[in-house]
């Protein structure tokens, strides 16, 4: 049976794969990025700025009235705007937290009343390995994405008993725009048991898993995908 997917930031990168991947698995998928473009075949197309929290709310609800109450929420888009902390600016710090952290919230919030209401639905944030790891220059990306952690658990609780899932994939290095220009990346894969940077069909193929009766029993948690590079995190 057909799903209603939501998915943010799937212009490109990794939200884009995991969009496709539900595209092919027939679900029917809206997207959310701040450009507003997302891959063919997905059914709802809307140009939202997560970090705007009225906006989120009547995007969420105009997909909610187009397609039913939404199944499988995927919270991605994310930005990083680096800096070491000394120097960072409040508006480096501020931009990160508000589409990182705020905006995840956001969209969590309004899919939720529908998910209770019909008993049922996943929420997969994702996160990233580096508040487990520490990065330095991203103490704003790193701050954003451990609050995804306390985010995720404290709603997984929330929501249990209504058979809803909660969880964070928390990725390594994946080969996106976001990476493209992170400097000594050479020397961070080679720090990688698997040898290799990720691709984005390495996050999607767990997204997948994470919203489909395979993992009912699975809350609260924070998946590691990178090639073993936080291994024990
Ligand atoms: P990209 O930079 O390739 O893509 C980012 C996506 O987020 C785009 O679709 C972009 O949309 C969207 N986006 C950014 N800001 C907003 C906003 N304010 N409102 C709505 N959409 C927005 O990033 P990746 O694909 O690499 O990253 C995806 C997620 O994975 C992020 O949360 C990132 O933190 C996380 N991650 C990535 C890792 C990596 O190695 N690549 C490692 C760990 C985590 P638009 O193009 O329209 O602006």
């Amino acid at each position: 049976m057909s799903r209603h997917v939501i998915v943010t930031g799937a212009s490109r990168g990794i939200g884009a794969a995991i969009a496709q991947s539900f595209i092919d698995g027939g679900d029917t998928v809206v997207s959310f990025s701040r450009s507003g473009t997302a891959p063919e075949g997905c059914a709802t197309t809307l140009a939202v700025d997560v970090a705007e929290s009225e906006t989120v709310t009547a995007a969420v609800k105009t997909a909610i009235e187009a397609h039913g109450p939404v199944d499988v929420l995927v919270v991605n888009a994310g930005i990083t705007n680096d800096g070491l902390a000394m120097r960072m600016s409040d508006e480096q710090w501020r931009s990160v937290l508000s589409v990182n952290l705020d905006g995840a919230f956001y969209c969590a919030r309004a899919a939720l009343s529908s998910m209770i209401r019909n008993r049922k639905g996943s929420i997969i944030f994702i996160g990233s390995i580096s508040p487990f790891y520490g990065v330095p220059g991203q103490a704003n990306y790193a701050a954003a994405k451990a609050g995804l952690v306390g985010l995720a658990r404290s709603l997984a609780r929330e929501v249990a008993s209504r058979g809803i899932t909660v969880n964070v994939v928390a990725p390594g290095f994946i080969d996106t725009d976001m990476t493209s220009d992170v400097a000594g990346l050479e020397a961070m894969t080679s720090l990688i048991p698997m040898g290799r940077t990720g691709q984005v069909e390495d996050i999607a193929g767990v997204v997948q898993f994470l919203a489909s009766n395979h993992s009912r029993y699975l809350t609260g948690q924070v998946v590691a995908v990178d090639g073993g590079l936080a291994m024990g995190l």
